[in-house]
């Protein structure tokens, strides 16, 4: 069976939540084989095992802290050099989709963003995307070299599937192109303690009706009782009511929870477009011809002042 390898996103050895949903992808092409990389990369291997590993191809080199991604991009070469795979999975973040189009285009490849889906197809892996703000569903096939796809998360489930996860060092020679750039600052920002937006399993959102900074506060009471990551609509973040880091749609972040809840948004293309792949969503609007309510699964016509303090009530009774 063809191999197939997958780019282990981690921190420090934990491995995140979009790498073990490309583990259920890559089964369905092959075989897959991990790459892991950087500080804590051989404490990724049996997460990676359990949700069906053959291998992993670890390296530690100090080269690749800071979020530099060229010395990752030198590794991911010499990986697709060694195993020649049937394709390269890797997750859909910023760095993710970064690392993958310089990959491509250094092993002459073609490449596909923001995958939904992928299937074993006849002649190569088929990927299924969601384009033109979420209007159309495409399936595509690269043609040209080792096939290098990204995956936005929450595109699969996690499955277990225990497999061997042998490790093994992979060996990687870096070019100069790798030693480069070099960070000269960091600035962490500080930790809202909710889970990461565009990995969430639910989202709750406000937007231009929650009228003012200060009543965010309901949209994050609601996000804290299920759990959820708190995004915005684009006219909240230009009112300076919520970061941008935040920002749901077409010039923000594209989320595909299991859950979203829209409150105060009208429904506007471009915001669909960062959330039209969520598989419940739900809307409260006090506007019935709101055109969000074109695209819910459930709407509540009603004041979000009185509905969604409600509903934090009766979530947090459960
Ligand atoms: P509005 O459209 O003003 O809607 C507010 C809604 O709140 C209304 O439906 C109203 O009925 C309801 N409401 C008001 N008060 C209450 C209440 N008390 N209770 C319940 N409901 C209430 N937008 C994005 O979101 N993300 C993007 O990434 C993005 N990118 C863009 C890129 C481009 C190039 C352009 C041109 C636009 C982009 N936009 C984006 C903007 C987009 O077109 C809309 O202007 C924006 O999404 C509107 O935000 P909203 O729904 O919060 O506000």
């Amino acid at each position: 069976m063809a191999e197939v390898l997958v780019y282990v996103d981690h921190v420090d050895g934990a491995v995140r939540k979009p790498t073990l949903e490309l583990l259920t992808l890559a089964r369905r092409i092959g075989e897959p084989v991990a790459v892991a990389l950087g500080n804590g990369a051989a404490d990724t291997v049996a997460a990676l095992a359990e949700h069906g590993a053959v291998k992993v191809l670890t390296d530690d080199a100090s080269e690749y802290a800071d979020y530099l991604v060229v010395p990752k991009v030198d590794a991911l070469q010499a990986a697709v050099e060694a195993v020649s795979p049937a394709a390269v999975l890797v997750p859909s973040s910023a760095e993710g989709k970064e690392i993958a189009a310089r990959l491509a285009l250094r092993i002459g490849s073609g490449l596909i963003t923001d995958a939904v889906d992928i299937e074993a197809g006849a002649e190569g892996p088929v990927a299924t995307q969601s384009v033109f703000a979420a209007s159309y569903t495409t399936k595509s096939q690269v043609t040209k070299g080792v096939p290098v796809i990204t995956v936005k998360p929450n595109s699969a489930a996690v499955e277990a599937a225990p497999a061997a996860g042998a490790a093994e060092a992979l060996s990687v020679t870096f070019s100069d192109k790798a030693t480069g750039t070099k960070v000269t600052g960091r600035t962490p920002r500080e930790s809202t303690g909710r889970p990461e937006l565009t990995e969430a399993a639910i989202v709750v959102s406000g937007g231009r009706g929650v009228n003012g900074a200060d009543n965010f506060a309901l949209i994050e009471a609601l996000a804290d009782s299920l759990g959820a990551a708190v995004g915005a609509s684009r006219a909240a973040v230009d009112a300076g009511w919520y970061p941008h880091t935040n920002q749901v749609g077409q010039t923000g972040k594209s989320v595909s929870p299991q859950l979203y809840i829209a409150n105060g948004i009208s429904g506007a293309i471009q915001h669909r477009a960062g959330m039209q792949t969520s598989k419940t969503i739900v809307a409260v609007n006090k506007d019935p011809e709101a055109p969000i309510f074109d695209l819910v699964d459930y709407g509540v016509v009603g004041d979000l002042f009185e509905v969604v303090p409600q509903l934090t009530e009766e979530v947090k009774t459960r």
